[in-house]
């Protein structure tokens, strides 16, 4: 008998978690209420080091939302990675703006700045890096970039909850910066996403969106969405945020192990002075990425992931001519690995085992 799949992520809800939802429940006050603004607090408490903070619906949400608070619209280029979730480049459309595509770094899968500042043109009002899988973005070069021809930088940490740089968590470096609360994330509240923001007009551009441009009821200021969350999936949310610090370190120590044990292919590199949150512990695989996978699914029962398998800029919705050669080779070797906080010993230890022997078999 084959042993059982380890599945690439695995969302942990527990009792906490129910008492919290049916304690809101019971209490009749199911929309966004108070403890959707309790949850704002702790989460600007606990991940931002008191940078404030606004709860939307979703992750993509709160891009939209934050790039519209920021102002940005039509005429306006965006610079973000083409190697990233689509939903990165979707709310930089939505807006009217035009995404323009940049390549990343080989080492750390996040925007290169040369690349970046390749793409800058009198219509660039932003850059949008990406933390990609959990590793903050060059947030030096990319700052002082934006410094040098006058645009503003926005955070993608969809995948980032508590990386820092320096000790700086990741979140307080942009305009505005979201964290998603998607199931596979490092932490989730069902669906949904944080934005936050270190300035007031942008905070508050943020909250009038998310409720159909109303802070006082019934006077609406402007043409809003609703976005709101609702204290159902903010119940979830705060019990999470108590654990969320513990399954990073959980995070950080099976990478460790990974690192220590995985033979015959290329483990993910960390910038010194970067804290890596391992939102995805991703291995790369020279040749025939795809067979790599199958036999480790297959054959050993080990779930693994691509992220992503095709650059935005070759995706339907945006389609450019764009030369992204680092983009390309990485869309085609990345291998992502289940290092999720619910795995046991054994787990990493048939993970290690797996691995190294489906390199060796190919090399
Ligand atoms: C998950 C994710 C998003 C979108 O978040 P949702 O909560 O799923 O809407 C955006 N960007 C990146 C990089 C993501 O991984």
């Amino acid at each position: 008998m084959s042993p059982e799949f380890i599945p690439p992520a695995k969302p942990i809800i527990g009792d906490e978690e129910r008492k919290a939802v049916d304690a809101v429940l019971a209490s009749g006050q199911l929309a966004q209420g108070t403890e959707v603004a309790s949850f704002e607090e702790e989460f600007s408490q606990v991940l931002l080091d008191g940078r404030a903070a606004v709860a939307v619906n979703s992750g993509t949400s709160g891009l939209h939302l934050g790039l519209l608070a920021a102002g940005i619209g039509a005429g306006d280029e965006v610079i973000v990675p083409s190697f990233t979730f689509a939903a990165t480049a979707n709310s930089v459309a939505l807006t009217g703006a035009t995404p323009v595509f940049a390549d990343v770094d080989p080492d750390y899968y996040t925007l290169d700045p040369a690349s970046v500042e390749a793409k800058i043109t009198d219509r660039t009002a932003a850059i949008m890096p990406v933390h990609l899988y959990g590793h903050p973005f060059n947030v030096d070069a990319i700052g002082a970039l934006a410094t040098k021809h006058g645009v503003k930088v926005f955070e993608d940490a969809a995948q980032a909850h508590g990386a820092a740089v320096n000790g700086r968590k990741v979140g307080t470096f942009g305009d505005f910066a979201m964290f998603s609360l998607y199931p596979t994330k490092n932490m989730t509240s069902g669906e949904g996403g944080m934005v936050s923001t270190g300035l007031a007009d942008v905070e508050r551009r943020l909250r009038l969106l998310r409720n159909q441009g109303m802070e006082r009821q019934y006077e609406n200021e402007l043409v809003g969405f609703n976005c709101r969350m609702t204290n159902i999936h903010a119940a979830i949310g705060r019990v999470q945020l108590t654990k969320v610090n513990g399954w990073t370190k959980t995070r950080q120590e099976n990478a460790a192990f990974f690192d220590a044990n995985i033979e015959g292919v290329v483990t993910p590199k960390v910038a010194e002075g970067y804290e890596h949150v391992y939102h995805q512990y991703t291995i790369r695989i020279a040749e025939d990425r795809d067979g790599f996978a199958k036999a480790l699914r297959e054959e050993y029962n080990v779930g693994c992931g691509v992220y992503y398998p095709i650059p935005n800029h070759r995706l339907a919705p945006f389609q450019t001519s764009d030369d992204l050669p680092v983009t390309e080779e990485a869309a085609a070797s990345v291998l992502s690995l289940p290092v999720h906080p619910s795995l046991s010993q054994d787990d990493l230890d048939r993970i290690v085992a797996a691995v190294n022997a489906v390199a060796k078999a190919g090399s």
